[in-house]
């Protein structure tokens, strides 16, 4: 953590660090909202009154459950896993479920925490939620796989519900997890209640675009910081970290939007491929054959394949990190800077690292942090459970027209509030302040919950 918080706020932090022992990643991502909210303290005295940032750092709920279950051989395993109830001042709790072996209490308050300003810029009716589990999906069989997912909704089915906690996909969990999860709730509950979880299949309920919007979304608002300085992704070099859901749909928008996306990677490696990645390719390797990535080469003897390598060594005008929180560090920003890069937008949640973030802004590129650049995962989600309240099934081309739209006006609403607040350009800012007020002023309005 480098910037140095206003007086008002140092003892607040203090005391997140109290009383969280332990979760760092909940302190950064705390530590990176109240570094911006200094100056709304000034203009809203009645939020310091009133306690509103103490009561949005402790969730409302927290719940966390063991789930026993056999691997194809009988053996028997036991995970651990969480679900967060952030935020519900605008909406049910909304927020993906993340299956990784690295998953604890820390990661999920994070990822909560972050949620609940990301949901509120939607401008959509939806509060903070985070969930996942300790479970490593990497190497399971499908019946391994739908074995843990019922076990673990035979926990999780008391605690959600369309009005309540509506859980989705993240790290580990796409859309197959979706399908298993939601059929063991149905038939637990007996209920055909579509809007409980979002990232459903097309035949089920899900939405035209989900699984595309949060990496479209990230190209789409990388495209407007591009436009507020003049410029497109027309003929841009790009990189992507990651080769998931988020990094898949940002390479294949940055692709239609005209720019040439030359490297991805996974946990174990990168891929550099300068005529251009080639995205059926690794849509084969990632979606359908479920491999690492570096079975690229056996398709493109001209790509180059490097273990263990660092992507953000690879020059490129945009990147575009879609892997993991802290993937880009300090020294990572330096190199992307001396390379002559010139915005970065995060489809992952907090990669940046805040050394990273600080070298970012004082460079004066156009950084968007992943709270306003990857909320078009949420937003779709959202107009997921609009179409389900309303028993109705939307084409792409309106979906994806929506996903656009939002994702404009979240730009707008970040840019504006960061001119309002004397700090043009300055997008971490804008979102932190323009989500905080909104959810502010409903928990306020709602006497002391
Ligand atoms: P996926 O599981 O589909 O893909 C994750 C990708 O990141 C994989 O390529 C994975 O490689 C890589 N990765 C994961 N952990 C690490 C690590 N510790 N080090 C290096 N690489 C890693 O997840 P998503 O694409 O859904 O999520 C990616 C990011 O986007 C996350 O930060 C998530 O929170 C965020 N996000 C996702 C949304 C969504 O709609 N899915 C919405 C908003 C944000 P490997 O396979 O080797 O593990």
């Amino acid at each position: 953590m480098t910037a140095r918080l206003d007086e008002k706020l140092e003892p607040i932090f203090q005391d997140v660090l109290r009383r969280n022992p332990g979760e760092v990643e909940f302190h950064q991502a705390v530590h990176e909202v109240l570094e911006t909210l200094g100056p709304v303290l000034v203009k809203h005295p009645e939020f310091a009154e009133r306690k509103i940032i103490q009561r949005i750092c402790e969730p409302e709920r927290q719940i966390i459950f063991r789930v026993p279950w056999q691997d194809d051989n009988g053996e028997i395993h036991i995970n651990r896993a969480f679900r967060v109830e952030f935020n519900s001042a605008l909406g049910p709790y909304k927020g993906g479920m993340r299956f990784h072996p690295s998953v604890y209490l820390g990661i999920i308050k994070f990822l909560g925490f972050e949620q609940i300003f990301k949901n509120a810029l939607t401008g959509l009716p939806i509060g903070g939620g985070k969930g996942g589990s300790d479970f490593d999906p990497k190497g399971r069989s499908d019946a391994e796989i739908m074995r843990f997912c019922q076990s673990l909704m035979t926990e999780l089915y008391r605690h959600i519900g369309e009005y309540t906690d509506v859980p989705a996909g993240d790290i580990g969990v796409g859309g197959r997890e979706i399908g298993y999860l939601f059929g063991q709730y149905k038939r637990i509950t007996n209920r055909y209640e579509s809007g409980v979880l979002t990232g459903k299949g097309l035949s089920y309920g899900g939405s035209r675009a989900r699984t595309e919007a949060t990496g479209y979304g990230t190209v789409f608002f990388t495209q407007e910081m591009l436009k507020a300085r003049g410029d497109s992704l027309e003929g841009k070099t790009v990189v992507v970290s990651g080769s998931g859901n988020v990094a898949i749909y940002a390479i294949e928008k940055a692709h239609e939007l005209g720019a040439k996306v030359i490297a991805c990677s996974d946990s174990s490696g990168i891929i550099v491929h300068e005529s251009g990645i080639d995205l059926d390719t690794v849509k084969r390797i990632k979606e359908v054959e479920r491999r690492r990535i570096s079975a690229y080469t056996e398709f493109h003897k001209d790509a180059k394949y490097v273990e263990a390598g660092n992507i953000w060594s690879v020059p490129c005008d945009v990147a575009l990190p879609c892997a993991t929180q802290n993937e880009l560090n300090g020294t990572d920003a330096a190199t992307l800077v001396k390379n002559g890069c010139i915005a970065v937008a995060e489809g992952a949640n907090m990669p940046t690292t805040p050394e990273g973030i600080q070298i970012f802004q004082s460079a004066g590129l156009a950084y968007g942090p992943g709270k306003a650049a990857n909320a078009g995962g949420v937003s779709t989600s959202a107009l997921e459970m609009q179409q389900n309240a309303s028993r109705d099934s939307w084409s792409f081309d309106f979906t994806q027209k929506r996903l656009e739209e939002i994702m404009i006006n979240i730009h707008r609403d970040c840019f504006e509030t960061a001119e309002e607040f004397g700090a043009p350009g300055n997008y971490v800012l804008g979102a932190n302040i323009t989500g905080f007020i909104k959810v502010a002023r409903a928990m306020d309005a709602m006497g002391l919950i």
